[in-house]
C-alpha cells in the first residue's frame, strides 16, 4: 500500500552525510509507490535539496533556522516535530548515527510510536516491510515489522545501498517555518578532534590497530594503507588505552559500530568487545603475530605475521595493483 514516508537528510560540515542517500532507498522500498519526502534541517541547506532529488526523494521540505546550526537534541526535536505534525507521514527514516540515535528515540515518545533502531536490512514481504537489525551485539540478527502506527526506523550506515544518482531528477521544495523556543542548550562553539580524513562510521575500509601497534609512530603504515585504499584508520580499546591513538577511533561495544566492505585488523587480538564493533564487515582481513589470536575466528583472511612487516608490503603492492588499475582505465 502506497504510503507518505519523511527521510531525515543528516548534514554535517555543510554536507549531505552518505547514510542520507541509503535512508532515501530504504524510505523508497516503505512507501511503495506512495511519496518519500527529504526534510533537511540547518541554518541555511538550500543548496543540498538537489542531492535529496538525484537520489530518490519526490519532494524536499527544507528547515533554515539559526537555532539548528549545531545540532541540539532540544532544537532538532522541536523542528522536526513541527515538520511531522504537518506532513503526518506514515513512515520516518533516520540514519543511526549519533545524531540518529539521539532523536529518534524523542520523537519516537512524543510522536507516540514505536521505533526499530539500527536496521542493517529493509525487505517487503508482500504488504509488511520487515527489518532486519543485530542483537547481543551482533552475534544474532531479529526480523521486525511495525503491526500499527507511523513505520518509525533508523538504519546502520554502509549497510543499505543507495539508489543509483539521476542528476536529471527534480520535484517539489516546501520551505518550512518552525518555531523554536525555550532552549536548554546552546551550542557556541564546535571543536573537532578529527577534522582530516574519511568518516570512521561511513568507511568503506578501515585499517584498524590494536596494543600491537606499539606506539603513536607505530600507526604511520597503517595511515599509509588507508591513504591507498582511501580508507579510515580505526583503533581497538587497548591502542587508545595506552594513548596510542584519540578515544574517537575506538571501535567495539564501548566505541563505533563500523560496517565497512574491508576491515584490516592489525595487532588486535579480537576481544569480544572489540569483535561488538566490527564483525559484521563484509570482508575481515587479521594481521597478528600470534595463530591463536581469537581475531582469527572471525576473519575471512589470517595474516600471521609482524605487522610492520606486513603493513608496508601490503600497501607497497597495493599501490602498484592499484596505479596499473589507473592506467589500464586511462
Ligand atoms: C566493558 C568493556 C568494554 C570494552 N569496550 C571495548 C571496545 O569498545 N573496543 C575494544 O577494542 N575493546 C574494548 N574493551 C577492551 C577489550 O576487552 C580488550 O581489552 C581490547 O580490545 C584489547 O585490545 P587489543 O586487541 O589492541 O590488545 P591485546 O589484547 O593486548 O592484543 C594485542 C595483539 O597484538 C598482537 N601483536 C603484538 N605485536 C604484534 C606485531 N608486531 N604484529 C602483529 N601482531 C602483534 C598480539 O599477538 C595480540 O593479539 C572493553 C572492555 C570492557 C571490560
Amino acid at each position: 500500500m502506497a504510503k507518505k514516508v519523511l527521510v531525515v537528510g543528516e548534514v554535517r560540515d555543510g554536507e549531505l552525510r552518505n547514510v542520507s542517500y541509503e535512508a532515501i532507498a530504504a524510505g523508497k522500498l516503505i512507501a511503495d509507490g506512495g511519496e518519500v519526502v527529504g526534510v533537511i534541517m540547518g541554518e541555511n541547506v538550500n543548496h543540498l535539496v538537489n542531492n535529496l532529488f538525484h537520489y530518490g526523494t519526490d519532494r524536499v521540505v527544507v528547515v533554515n533556522h539559526e537555532d539548528l546550526k549545531s545540532y541540539t537534541t532540544d532544537a532538532y526535536q522541536q523542528a522536526l516535530l513541527q515538520v511531522i505534525d504537518s506532513e503526518k507521514p506514515e513512515g520516518i527514516i533516520l540514519g543511526h548515527t549519533a545524531l540518529g540515535k539521539d532523536l529518534s528515540p524523542r520523537i519516537a515518545m512524543k510522536s507516540n510510536t514505536g521505533l526499530i533502531s539500527d536496521a542493517v536490512a529493509v525487505e517487503k514481504d508482500g504488504d509488511e516491510i520487515i527489518f532486519t537489525r543485530p542483537i547481543y551485539s551482533g552475534k544474532a540478527f531479529e526480523k521486525k515489522k511495525v503491526k500499527e502506527g507511523i513505520i518509525f526506523a533508523t538504519i546502520r550506515p554502509n549497510n543499505i545501498p543507495p539508489l543509483e544518482k539521476d542528476e536529471a531528477r527534480t520535484g517539489d521544495i516546501t520551505f518550512a517555518n518552525v518555531e523554536i523556543k525555550d532552549l536548554r542548550t546552546i551550542i557556541t562553539n564546535v571543536v573537532r578532534k578529527v577534522t582530516t580524513g574519511v568518516d570512521l562510521s561511513e568507511a568503506k575500509v578501515i585499517i584498524s590497530g590494536g596494543r600491537g601497534v606499539k606506539s603513536k609512530e607505530g600507526f604511520e603504515p597503517l595511515q599509509e594503507l588507508a591513504n591507498v585504499l582511501g580508507g579510515a584508520v580505526g583503533a581497538s580499546r587497548g591502542a587508545c588505552d595506552a594513548e596510542y591513538c584519540d578515544y574517537s577511533l575506538q571501535i567495539g561495544q564501548t566505541g563505533k559500530v563500523v560496517t565497512p566492505d574491508l576491515y584490516i585488523a592489525c595487532g588486535i587480538s579480537g576481544a569480544i568487545q572489540h569483535l561488538a564493533g566490527m564483525s559484521n564487515s563484509k570482508v575481515i582481513v587479521a594481521i597478528n603475530k600470534d595463530p591463536e589470536a581469537p581475531i582469527f575466528d572471525v576473519a575471512d583472511y589470517g595474516i600471521v605475521g609482524d605487522l610492520f612487516e606486513v603493513v608496508p608490503i601490503l600497501t607497497e603492492e597495493l599501490k602498484q595493483v592499484l596505479n596499473v588499475k589507473e592506467e589500464v582505465m586511462k
